[in-house]
This record gives C-alpha cells, sequence and structure tokens, in this order.
C-alpha cells in the first residue's frame, strides 16, 4: 500500500551538458500518445493505492507540457486517487520553460510546491552547464512563482562546475536566499558517462573544480544556508522549518511508492520494479494492454538492511539502529566508533548520525560500515 505517486516526464528542450538522465526532444503528437500511455498505465497499476500524501512529476521538463496536456494529466490524477488534505504536489519545472499561464494552471489543479531548476545564478556557470536559460531567466521564474500563488518554492543549485570559484558559489547561494525560498537543494556536479561534460573532460577541453574546493563549496553551502534558516536535513538538501520535502523523505525513510510514465521507479510490497526507459516502448507497450515492465528485484534481508544504513544516513537525523535487526547492532556499532571519534559520525544513545565533515565521506563511511556486517 503505497501514498506517493511519481510522474515521469521525460521531455526536454534540449539536453543540457551534464545529463544523463533519460529524456528526448518532444512534440506535440508525442505528447498526446504519451499522456494516453500515462492514463493507462494509471488504471493498470492504481490498485493498492491508500489516499495520496504525495505526488511528485518530475523531468525531464514537466512544464513544457502544454496547457491541455496538464489538465488531462490533472483531471486523470485526480479521478484515480483520493487525496489528503494536506497532500504535497510538487512538479518540476525549468526557467526558460515555464509562463504565468502554466502557473495559474498548476495551481488551479492543486500543485502546491514547485522546484525550479536554477542551478546557478552566474552566466557564465549556465553556458558550461549547457542550460537553456541565463541568471536573468532564473531570477524572473522565481519571481513568476511567487507572483502567481505558490508559497512552496523550492530552488535546485549546482556547485563544482568547472571554472566556479568559491566565491561564485557564495555569490550564488546569496542571490538564492534573497528570494526566500522554502528550500534548497544543492548538489555536487558529478560528470557521468555519455554526458557532453564527460566527453570534454576526458578530451581535457574541461578541467573539473579539485576536491578541496569543492568540499569548502559543500561546507559554505551548510553554514551560510543555515544562517538564512534553511536546515540541512539531507546531504544536498536544506529547508526552512515545516518545509523538508515529504516526498523525498518518504523515499529516504523507504517508503512504499508508485511511479508511473517511462524510466519511472516503483517500491510496492518489498519488490522495487521500473518502467521501460523508452519512450516509444512504453507507449507501444500500453497501446498493446500491458505493462511497461523494466527490471524488477525482490529485496533480500540483507538488502532491505543496507537500505536502511544508506538510505538512512543521508538525513541530518541519522538512523534508530535499535530498529535494525539484533545481529546487525554490535556490529554496526564496533564499525561506528572509530569513525565517531574521527569526527565523522554522531553516535548518541542508539542514533547515529554522520557530521557535516562525514556528509563529506558519506559513500566511504557507509561502506565501511556495510563491510562490518
Ligand atoms: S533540463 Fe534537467 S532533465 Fe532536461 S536535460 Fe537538463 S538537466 Fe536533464
Amino acid at each position: 500500500m503505497f501514498s506517493s505517486l511519481y510522474i515521469h516526464i521525460p521531455f526536454c528542450i534540449r539536453k543540457c551538458r551534464y545529463c544523463d538522465f533519460y529524456s528526448v526532444k518532444a512534440n506535440d503528437a508525442l505528447i498526446s500518445a504519451y499522456c494516453e500511455a500515462l492514463k493507462k498505465e494509471l488504471e493498470l497499476r492504481k490498485s493498492g493505492v491508500q489516499t495520496l500524501k504525495s505526488v511528485y512529476i518530475g523531468g525531464g521538463t514537466p512544464t513544457i507540457l502544454p496547457e491541455e496536456s496538464v489538465k488531462r494529466l490533472a483531471a486523470y490524477i485526480s479521478k484515480g486517487f483520493g487525496f489528503a488534505p494536506d497532500a504535497e504536489i510538487t512538479i518540476e519545472a525549468n526557467p526558460g520553460a515555464l509562463d504565468n499561464k502554466i502557473l495559474q494552471t498548476l495551481l488551479n489543479y492543486g500543485v502546491n510546491r514547485i522546484s525550479l531548476g536554477i542551478q546557478s545564478f552566474d552566466d557564465a556557470d549556465l553556458a558550461s552547464l549547457g542550460r537553456i536559460h541565463n541568471a536573468e531567466d532564473a531570477a524572473s521564474s522565481i519571481i513568476s512563482a511567487r507572483d502567481a500563488g505558490f508559497k512552496n518554492i523550492s530552488l535546485d543549485l549546482i556547485y563544482g562546475i568547472p571554472g566556479q570559484r568559491l566565491e561564485d558559489w557564495k555569490r550564488t547561494l546569496l542571490k538564492a536566499v534573497e528570494f526566500f525560498p522554502e528550500h534548497i537543494s544543492a548538489y555536487e556536479l558529478t560528470p557521468e558517462k555519455n554526458t557532453l561534460l564527460y566527453d570534454d573532460i576526458h578530451s581535457g577541453i574541461v578541467e573539473m573544480p579539485d576536491e578541496s574546493l569543492v568540499s569548502d563549496m559543500f561546507m559554505l553551502a551548510g553554514e551560510l544556508l543555515d544562517a538564512h534558516g534553511l536546515r540541512q536535513y539531507e546531504i544536498s538538501n536544506y529547508a526552512r522549518p515545516g518545509c523538508e520535502c515529504r516526498h523525498n523523505l518518504n523515499y529516504w525513510n523507504r517508503g512504499e511508492y508508485l511511479g508511473l510514465g517511462a524510466a519511472s521507479h516503483s517500491f510496492v510490497d518489498g519488490l522495487r520494479y521500473d518502467n521501460l526507459t523508452d519512450v516509444e516502448s512504453y507507449i507501444k507497450a500500453l497501446s498493446n494492454g500491458e505493462l511497461p515492465a523494466g527490471n524488477s528485484a525482490r529485496l533480500t534481508e540483507e538488502d532491505a538492511l543496507k537500505e536502511i544504513i544508506f538510505l538512512g544516513l543521508r538525513k541530518s537525523e541519522g538512523i534508530d539502529i535499535e530498529l535494525l535487526p539484533p545481529h546487525a547492532i554490535p556490529l554496526i556499532v564496533s564499525a561506528a566508533d572509530p569513525l565517531a571519534l574521527n569526527g565523522l559520525l554522531e553516535c548518541n544513545g542508539s542514533n547515529i548520525k554522520l557530521t557535516r565533515k562525514g556528509m563529506l565521506l558519506s559513500n566511504e563511511i557507509i561502506l565501511k560500515l556495510f563491510e562490518a556486517l
């Protein structure tokens, strides 16, 4: 039984240089066929639903859908599911693909949270990322969302961009807090294979900033955002009290969720599964009345234990080790003690959490804990 729904809209105007998410260029016919397929998938998968507490429409760039498609989609969702009175309904949007009419339509259909892909307020950074917008577009998209009536705005930012200095990152952070967002996500740029950025790095055209600068950028984000009332509640996420993203907290808490759309993921009844990635194959499966099934895996007890550790330690509040299987508790405690002595973990009673310094080395720390099991 799940109470979180994710809907994937895999369309973008243009591919950003660092992006390895699946997305394609949209046209009206493809969008229309995709919305029809989403409706069919919703019908096939909706059994087992509880009242929805969160919906997240992500992409891609969901706001490139024409107004008519947004209305169709909203109608399918509201017909298919019941909503908790305080349900969090988020849409991702990008500056350069957002107008006042679509903002108003989203609000009218109950979308109450918008996550804007700002990434930077520096034109050189945005050009190096291959974004379609500039710093001015970024600022005006936030103002438009606020003026339209969005009371819960999240800004996505990226640091560790080639050529970006600590003072450039600080300027982007200071500009971001000027808009009093309820939430900020700050991600380190990671060059993924099959991206233009990765190719440029490997052919020596572009150089990534060194590790110590990226660490300084992470620490600066934590300190500066904290000073502006945005508390770090997850390695890459900061929020005003009560504005933490409920949908994402459900992922980190290993709650169940249903994903609809090409390349979406689901976790239902202990089964993690995904959908076909390719949009055409996804549409074809559903037009034949078949589920667009990709891979699936039923979690073993060991998988579940590892998930509790690596997802739980992403959160600033950490994990309660008393909730782990009894055999794992002494093993985790003995692996955690030396890490705590080095200032990477804090252990208080049954609670274990990463310090901010530990968050910088989260992958290595989690590996050490796994090795102890
Ligand atoms: S807008 Fe987002 S999903 Fe689309 S290409 Fe850029 S980073 Fe990827």
